[in-house]
């Protein structure tokens, strides 16, 4: 039998109006497909408001607390709109991450999939009803709720997806499909028909948001068939597919732009072996991802260490480090929250060459100073100015794209 996982992010369910659309919509697509499985994000603001809410009443609000209070910004949301989709005559049921057997693992509020225990989705399925679940969420081993990191909601539609063997997973949001850079930084950027799953988690994990990152690594795992479409009309989107570089690939597919960087610099470290594993070794134990690093030629034996995390971690790798400069002979740790990232991303890159130096050349005319660089097999990322990576993304966009 047919199954599909319709995604509705929150912009899509902003309000009692988007919502009876919505459910317009799952009610149209009840008539073509057997089985309907919606996922469904908290309403527009909702999460950042709960955040704020628990962070203006504590600095360091628990974790269970903080899990139990935004997985509610999702439940809000399915349970209206399945009252929403009862009123138009569609039987349906919401469900709780835990009541669709969403089984997690790890930290609060960046918690792990572990397990997808699809029984009481397929009896509600059986009984003819539309499954709604609240997405972002799931409950651990000792039945405490956690949820799934910003934008886990795409990961909830995924991993339910791949679960239940859906037939096509459709992702609805504001904008209508993956575009060539996000559409409010350049206008100009295009929708593109289709995207391979290796370009999209490049782009994904380098901060375009369309997608979360970890819902396109599990797509491309179950070669589960994945497409982003818009809410507010009818155009077709974008597919995710698996594609292979053909002879005609363009260089670069598309830009990204990830302003939630901060770059940390432990100042006049002693160049001896053994320093960068220690203080390397310190940030892996916990657990702080470095994006990038970059060592400055020594002089006089002395040399400066740099590195980037994402600025929710920012605080905790410069204690790290402030902790440890003096083990490793720094004289100082400095910190600039003014940066980001921005990356072009394209798997034609992999037989062409000169891409890294048009990359340059564009940001040179655009004024712009790289401060740091790394490169993938598919793709080129740099650190900028914060108040210049808009410039420069379109500056990209524009060298590349057109
Ligand atoms: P939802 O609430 O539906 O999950 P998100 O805000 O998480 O929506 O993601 C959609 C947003 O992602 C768009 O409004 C757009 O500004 C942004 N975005 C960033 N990069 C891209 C891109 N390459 N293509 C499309 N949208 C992008
Ligand atoms: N509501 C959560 C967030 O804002 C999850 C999601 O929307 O996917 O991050
Ligand atoms: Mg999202």
């Amino acid at each position: 039998m047919k199954l599909i996982v319709q995604k509705f992010g929150g912009t899509s369910v902003a309000g009692l109006e988007r919502i009876r659309e919505v459910a317009g919509r799952v009610a149209r697509t009840r008539e073509k497909w057997e089985r309907v499985v919606v996922v469904v994000s908290a309403m527009a603001g909702e999460t950042d408001k709960l955040i704020e809410m628990a962070q203006a009443l504590s600095p360091d609000p628990a974790g269970r607390e903080v899990d139990l209070l935004l997985a509610s910004g999702e439940r809000i949301a399915s349970s209206l709109l399945a009252i929403a989709l009862d009123a138009m005559g569609v039987p349906s049921v919401s469900l709780t991450g835990g009541q669709a057997g969403i089984l997690t693992e790890g930290t609060h509020t960046r918690a792990r999939v572990r397990t997808i225990q699809p029984a009481r989705i397929l009896r509600e399925m059986e009984a003819g009803r539309v499954v709604v679940a609240a997405g972002f969420q799931g409950v651990d081993r000792f039945d405490e709720e956690q949820t799934l990191g910003r934008g886990g909601s795409d990961l909830t539609a995924v991993a339910l997806a791949a679960a239940l063997e859906a037939d096509l997973c459709e992702i609805y949001t504001d904008v209508d499909g993956v575009y060539t850079a996000d559409p409010r930084i350049v206008p100009g950027a295009r929708r593109l028909e289709r995207i391979s799953f290796d370009e999209m988690m490049e782009l994904a994990s380098l901060g375009a948001k369309v997608l979360q990152p970890r819902s396109v690594d599990l797509a491309a795992k179950y070669k589960l068939p994945l497409v982003v479409r818009s809410s507010f009309g009818e155009s077709e989107g974008t597919v995710i597919m698996n594609e292979e570089a053909g002879l005609e690939a363009p260089a670069v597919s598309g830009v990204s732009c990830d302003r939630e960087q901060s770059k940390i610099t432990a100042v006049g470290v002693a160049d001896r072996p053994g320093i960068a594993a220690a203080l390397f070794g310190e940030l892996a134990e916990k657990s702080i991802v470095v994006d990038m690093i970059i060592q400055n030629v020594s002089e006089n034996g002395l040399t400066d260490i740099s590195i980037t995390v994402d600025r929710k971690g920012a605080g905790e790798a410069e204690e790290i480090m402030r902790k440890i400069h003096a083990d490793i002979g720094a004289s100082s740790v400095t910190r600039d929250d003014e940066v980001a990232k921005v990356s072009v991303v394209g798997i034609g890159m992999k037989s062409q060459a000169g891409v890294a130096s048009r990359v340059f050349a564009a940001l040179a005319g655009a004024g712009i100073n790289i401060m740091m660089i790394s490169t993938s097999e598919i793709s080129i990322s740099v650190i900028v100015n914060r108040e210049l990576a808009e410039t420069a993304t379109r500056a990209l966009h524009e060298e590349f794209i057109g």
